[in-house]
């Protein structure tokens, strides 16, 4: 068997075709949807990201800001821009590059964040809609890896689906979409026994590890999806994939590639959860 490859640009462009036409909608009755895109410091991948999604956000009919603040910006004086872009009846959906310098209390400046603004979907509220069933915002890369499946034509409802990573950003909503989709899954991490058995078991497998080809091609069982989360980069500078990408696309029925496959649904998905916002105020 040898894969269909699920074409992450391509399913974005389709997201990115909704969302401007959404834009538009709204515009039609006067709202320019706004999008404020914090950066802390001058890391340059961050930096780059930033980049891209204010360039996509644009693309698609949304006002983007950013605001840059030096890396020695002090919690308070983040939490004063927040407070601020929250009360901005112009901003409908508030971003926080991440991670940010380490001597930031991440999780409390997430939490300052309105909820209703929240379109990177982290704050402990829109996570607990998630984990409800009602989700307002879902986290950008797990709602992206949801609509790749759904383009693959993969049937979640009765699957058995594992997911490698138990982060608060990728596997964790990742394992609660599923499950609100009617999957049987089994949240994967560092510490767990057999993960070539559990793997090899999966009729979805999710990798959000952030560990070079960890994922086995002969763990893959035949005609199984697999959505590659991890970005990783190789001695000659290349990115790989947390799944040993040509042998697991030899037994898979979909797979992801690394680039070119949640990478940029991620983007796509802010653009939806920030014309969402929008369209909720
Ligand atoms: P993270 O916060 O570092 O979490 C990694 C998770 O992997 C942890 O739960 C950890 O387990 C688990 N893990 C580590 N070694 C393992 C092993 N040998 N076997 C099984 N599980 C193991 O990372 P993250 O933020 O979730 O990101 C994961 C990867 O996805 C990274 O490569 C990141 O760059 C990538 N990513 C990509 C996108 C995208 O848009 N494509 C977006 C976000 C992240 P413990 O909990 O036990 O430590």
């Amino acid at each position: 068997m040898t894969a269909q490859v699920l074409d992450g640009k391509l399913v974005a462009a389709l997201v990115k075709d909704e969302v401007r036409a959404r834009t538009q909608a709204l515009a039609s009755r006067g709202v320019t949807v706004g999008l404020a895109v914090v950066l802390v410091g001058d890391d340059p991948a961050s930096a780059v990201y930033v980049k891209a999604k204010t360039k996509d956000a644009r693309e698609c009919g949304i006002d983007a800001t950013d605001h840059r603040l030096p890396a020695d910006t002090s919690q308070a004086g983040l939490l004063a821009l927040v407070a601020q872009l929250g009360a901005d009846p112009r901003v409908h959906g508030i971003l926080v590059q991440l991670p940010l310098p380490k001597h930031f209390d991440t999780d409390a400046i997430i939490a300052a964040i309105p909820p209703h603004k929240d379109v990177d979907g982290l704050h402990p509220e829109n996570l607990g809609r998630v984990a409800q069933g009602k989700p307002r915002f879902t986290a950008c890369t797990p709602a992206g890896c949801m609509r790749l499946l759904a383009h693959g034509g993969v049937t979640v409802a009765g699957a058995s689906a594992v997911v490698l990573g138990r982060s608060v950003l990728v596997g964790k909503p990742m394992a609660l979409l599923l499950a609100n989709a009617d999957a049987t899954v089994t949240l994967c991490h560092s510490k767990t026994r057999d993960l070539a058995e559990r793997v090899a078991a999966a009729d979805i497998v999710i990798a959000a590890v952030g560990r070079s080809e960890l994922v086995r091609g002969a763990w893959i069982k035949p005609g199984a999806a697999v959505i590659d989360v991890g970005i990783n980069r190789g001695a000659d500078g290349k990115l790989i994939g947390d799944v040993e990408y040509a042998a697991a696309a030899a037994r898979a029925g979909v797979i992801t590639p690394v680039p070119g496959g949640v990478g940029p649904m991620t983007r796509a998905c802010l653009l939806e959860n920030t014309v969402r916002a929008a369209e909720l105020a």
